[in-house]
C-alpha cells in the first residue's frame, strides 16, 4: 500500500503517517451492509434518500492493541465505525484492513440498492438511467450529424 500524503510504501500494521499521530491515507473505499430495517420501520414508499433509516455501529474496527504502560500491558485504541444507511466510506488504511476482513460489509452497489431502496426509488433510479442514456444517444446523433455536415461542406 502507498500513502497519498507522505507517498511512503507501507505494510499492514505500519499505519502511522509522517506526523507520528494520524494514519496514512489511501484511496477512499465504500463499504456496504445489507442490514436495512424491515417494515414497518421503513418510511412510506416514495420518500427519497437521503433519509437516515439505519445507523449501525461496528465495534472492534480497529481492534485494541497491546501497549506497555508503567510496566503493565494495557489494551488500548479499540475503535468503532458507524454505518449510516448501510454505508461507510474511509480512506484510512487501518480501517479498510479490518473492514476487509469482516464478513457482511462488502456488498456491491447493486445488492445495496436492492436492500435499501424502496420499489419507487428503484424505479426512479431506472428512469434517471434511461433519461441519461437517451441524452447520450441524442448527443452522439448530433455529433454525427455535425460531422456529416462538415464533410458535405468540405
Ligand atoms: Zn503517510
Amino acid at each position: 500500500m502507498k500513502c497519498l500524503v507522505c507517498h511512503k510504501e507501507f505494510v499492514v500494521g505500519d499505519w502511522i503517517c509522517e506526523d507520528n499521530v494520524s494514519n496514512h491515507v489511501v484511496p477512499e473505499k465504500t463499504y456496504r451492509a445489507l442490514d436495512a430495517p424491515a417494515e414497518p420501520g421503513r418510511p412510506a414508499e416514495g420518500s427519497l434518500m437521503p433519509i437516515v433509516r439505519g445507523r449501525t455501529v461496528v465495534c472492534n474496527i480497529p481492534p485494541s492493541k497491546k501497549h506497555m504502560q508503567d510496566g503493565e500491558v494495557r489494551m488500548i485504541g479499540e475503535g468503532s465505525v458507524e454505518f449510516i444507511n448501510g454505508r461507510f466510506s474511509t480512506s484510512n488504511p487501518e480501517l479498510q484492513y479490518w473492514l476487509d476482513k469482516k464478513p457482511g460489509y462488502n456488498a456491491t452497489e447493486e445488492q445495496w440498492k436492492n436492500c435499501w431502496l424502496s420499489k419507487d426509488e428503484l424505479l426512479e433510479e431506472k428512469r434517471l438511467e434511461l433519461v441519461a442514456m437517451t441524452q447520450r444517444l441524442e448527443n452522439e446523433r448530433n455529433e454525427l450529424l455535425s460531422q456529416t455536415k462538415k464533410r458535405v461542406n468540405a
